[in-house]
């Protein structure tokens, strides 16, 4: 009797244990997500990496963030150590948007899903995007200069050609310049991106562009407040800075100062907070194997990716106040510290 007993007890003792395996009950284990960024050299990828970091944690989960400071082979290399560390979901702001595809393979093959963070990942089978309106950025710079300047010669310095939202930025910017460009009022006398969107870059850009016009230019549009940092230090050279109107995107500390001091005649604002809680409410779902659905899908080149497009503001001197202060994306003492 005894041994039946004990047999039995054996017998259930072995459904049980596969029972914890199955369901992960035994090793509450916290979701693990990881963040592979391009760079923290800019000031609104500290706050991404703050924001997201908050945001997965306030879900419970936690993340491991590496960031490749502009280098298309340590963020690869980078990416394999998220891989192997065993994150449960990989999340990516690619520096380069064609490279960074092998990862997704690679994560895939590892049976991790991985998920485009305000940069698109292309030719990859991405899992999923969540990012802004980008082409609407460039409409909104230019409806805004166009209102200001609706004639005269256009400069367009553009961000960081391996980047794929630097290419839906001018898509917008030109989707509103043509027609004026049609009609023969608006002339675009210099186009050119900037490498890794630095300020440097950029500076040699609008040298180039007032050279080649002895001076003679009327509006800029630059694709970020990094790059129109250095479109207005090239015309600070020459003495016309605030006489030509320059618009950047990003509301970057300095970029609302310069807005305030004149130099600068708007930023798109683009909620970070937001993105980034979208971004991990997503990743968390998607860890844990729920299905998550979009109302939109971006093609990029190889897929439709399921997608998460959030809406971007135009701010200039008027809307400072009750937006980027408002939400406390910068303090009123920052913003108009010099005033
Ligand atoms: C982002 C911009 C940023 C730029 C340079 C773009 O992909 O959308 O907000 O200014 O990269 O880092």
């Amino acid at each position: 009797d005894k041994d039946i007993t004990s047999d039995e007890t054996l017998g259930k003792a072995i459904p049980s244990k596969s029972e914890k395996t199955g369901s992960g009950s035994v090793n509450e284990e916290k979701i693990k997500i990881g963040f592979s960024m391009d760079t923290l050299l800019e000031e609104r990828w500290l706050k991404d990496k703050e924001l997201f970091k908050k945001a997965v944690e306030n879900l419970g989960a936690e993340v491991e963030i590496l960031a490749a400071n502009g280098d298309d082979s340590l963020q690869i290399a980078q990416a394999e150590t998220l891989i192997q560390n065993k994150v449960d979901l990989l999340v990516v702001v690619p520096h380069n948007a064609e490279a960074m595809a092998a990862i997704v393979k690679k994560a895939h093959s590892a049976g991790i899903k991985v998920m485009a963070y305000d940069r698109l990942v292309k030719n990859a089978d991405l899992d999923m995007y969540v990012s802004f309106d980008n082409e609407k950025v460039g409409e909104l710079q230019a409806r805004a200069i166009t209102k200001l300047v609706p004639n005269g010669k256009y400069v367009y310095i553009g961000g960081a050609e391996t980047d794929n939202n630097a290419h839906l930025f001018k898509k917008g910017v030109f989707r509103v310049l043509q027609p004026f460009i049609d009609k023969g009022v608006i002339t675009v006398v210099y186009d050119q991106w900037s490498k890794d969107w630095t300020p440097a870059n950029a500076f040699i850009n609008m040298e180039s562009a007032l050279k080649a016009n002895n001076n003679e230019i009327h509006a800029v549009i630059a694709a970020n407040d990094a790059t129109a940092g250095g479109v207005i230090q090239a015309l600070e050279a020459k003495g016309l800075a605030g006489k030509i109107p320059v618009a950047g995107q990003d509301a970057e500390l300095a970029g609302v100062q310069r807005i305030v001091r004149g130099t600068q005649v708007m930023t798109v604002y683009k909620p970070i907070q937001a993105l980034s809680e979208k971004a991990a409410e997503l990743a968390v779902k998607m860890a844990k194997g729920k299905t998550v659905k979009t109302e939109r899908k971006i093609n990029n080149g190889k897929i439709e990716v399921p997608s998460v497009l959030l809406s971007p503001i135009a701010v200039d001197k008027g809307n400072i106040d009750k937006t980027i202060i408002k939400d406390g994306f910068h303090s009123k003492s920052d913003v108009y510290q010099n005033q």
